[in-house]
């Protein structure tokens, strides 16, 4: 089977200036990837006619496809059209589905179709449309000395959706493309090189045809197995018995055996038992009650948190004692000890999770210096607190701190539950 090899061309003046991230990119990435096709260029140019034909130019001689995103909209600085008019030899045309969806948009906000807008319906006589439902500017697909180009809209939404509603099958269709399984392990506790060693074995005898990912992130680590062929349901079988002896291999340090954040974890193991938490958040300011409401379903099992930034927020509303803010400091285990118990008894829930900490770059002394944080969480019948010295910057102090204490949360709950069972 011939390999599909792709190159992504990101335009727009924001982005050489870095006042836009390019995220469209990688998203594209991930989802070809997904399918086996690999992406083997990725390059950003201007909002600049004679640019993107030198692009196109370049990159149609090494590559079977071609993904353009950006400079589709209806300002002047947009040039991408234009520019395929020329590259594809094309004329626009008005496509009447085109207009009637600039119509409808434009209909349920109760606005006038300007000329301006109605000029997002001409479209290359030689392309094929792709719908857009979530904007104006259509997707556009060209074939030309057999290469496939897709020409998408830059705002990100718009984008995601062409890519899964259409460009996705629209490839599978075209090429002949290899079957891609991916599984993935969250592993928590242990480094990569730590994790690397233990696996040592099992990574060295995998077939060629399968290969093994190491994805750190604040603490944790993803090992992700990909494998590529042609038969799915036997490269089905094939990857479950390999992910099976990955799994045995990091069994002790094993949180989830599919693609979860950590919160995920934690929440589908709450509901699992039938349980619920709250936090104290001083240090991370919300950042974990963040985390976790950003997962649908969470209110089943989150009843909220108190952000008790200020010492008398601690004292008020947590119940913390004055005396022990005084004699300890905020950030001590007595403080957020008491935090847990505090907004456990606020919140009427099972578990309870609290942090304080100096996260910087001001505020550190000899004693407490700055990455020093207290985590602490406990249920009814315990409450334990955890001590950590964080090395980086604060924003990352910020993330180590709740991906740390939603991992401790994690293990409480675990080693609890299976108390309680043989109680
Ligand atoms: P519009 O009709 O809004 O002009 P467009 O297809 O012309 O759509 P652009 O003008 O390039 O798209 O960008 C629209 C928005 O999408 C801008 O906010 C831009 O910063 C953002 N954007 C463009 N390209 C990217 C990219 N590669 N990654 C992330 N955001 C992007
Ligand atoms: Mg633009």
């Amino acid at each position: 089977m011939k390999e599909v090899n792709a190159s992504i061309i990101t335009i727009g003046d924001e982005l050489l200036i870095g006042q836009t991230i390019d995220t469209n990119s990688a998203f594209i990435a991930q989802e070809l990837n997904k399918i086996g096709v690999w992406v083997k260029r990725r390059i950003a140019v201007g909002d600049v006619k004679d640019e993107i034909l030198n692009a196109l130019k370049e990159q149609s001689q090494d590559w079977d496809l071609i993904i353009i995103t950006g400079g589709l909209g209806p300002t002047a600085d947009d040039i991408t059209k234009p520019a395929l008019c020329e590259y594809f030899n094309s004329k626009l045309i008005v496509n009447e589905d085109v207009l009637q969806n600039v119509k409808n948009i434009f209909g349920k906000f109760n606005k006038p179709v300007t000329e301006r807008n109605s000029k997002q319906a001409e479209v290359p006589h030689n392309c094929t449309v792709l719908p857009n439902k979530r904007g104006t500017a259509p997707g556009m697909l060209f074939e030309k000395d057999e290469v496939i180009y897709i020409s998408l809209p830059g705002v990100p939404n718009e984008m995601k959706g062409l890519i899964e509603n259409s460009v996705l099958s629209k490839l599978k269709e075209h090429f002949q493309l290899p079957v891609i399984l991916h599984r993935t392990a969250l592993v928590i506790g242990k480094g990569e090189s730590e994790i690397a060693e233990m696996i040592l074995h099992f990574e060295n005898s995998l077939p060629n045809h399968v290969k093994l990912a190491y994805l750190p992130s604040y603490g944790m680590l993803r090992l992700r197995l990909t494998a590529k062929g042609e038969d799915a349901a036997a490269l089905e079988k094939e990857i479950d018995t390999l992910f099976s002896q990955l799994k045995e291999g990091v069994k002790d340090y094993l949180a989830a055996d599919e693609d979860i954040t950590l919160q995920e974890v934690v929440i589908n193991l709450l509901k699992e038992k039938n349980k619920t938490v709250a936090t104290a958040e001083s240090c991370t300011g919300g950042y974990i009650a963040h985390l976790i409401t950003s997962i649908a379903g969470s209110s089943a099992v989150y009843n909220g948190s108190v952000v008790s930034y200020a010492n008398a927020a601690k004292e008020n509303i947590l119940d913390v004692q004055q005396e022990t803010l005084q004699q300890h400091g905020a950030v001590s285990e007595e403080t957020v000890t008491q935090m847990v118990k505090g907004v456990l008894h606020a919140m009427n829930t099972d578990y309870a999770l609290a942090t304080s900490g100096i996260m910087g770059p001001d505020g550190g002394t000899s004693e407490k210096p700055v990455g020093l944080v207290w985590i602490g969480v406990g249920n009814k019948k315990e409450t334990r607190a955890y001590k950590i010295n964080y090395p980086f910057e604060r924003n990352r102090n910020i993330q180590f701190t709740a991906m740390t204490a939603l991992n401790l949360l994690r293990r409480f709950i675990i080693e609890q539950e299976r108390d309680e069972k043989t109680d």
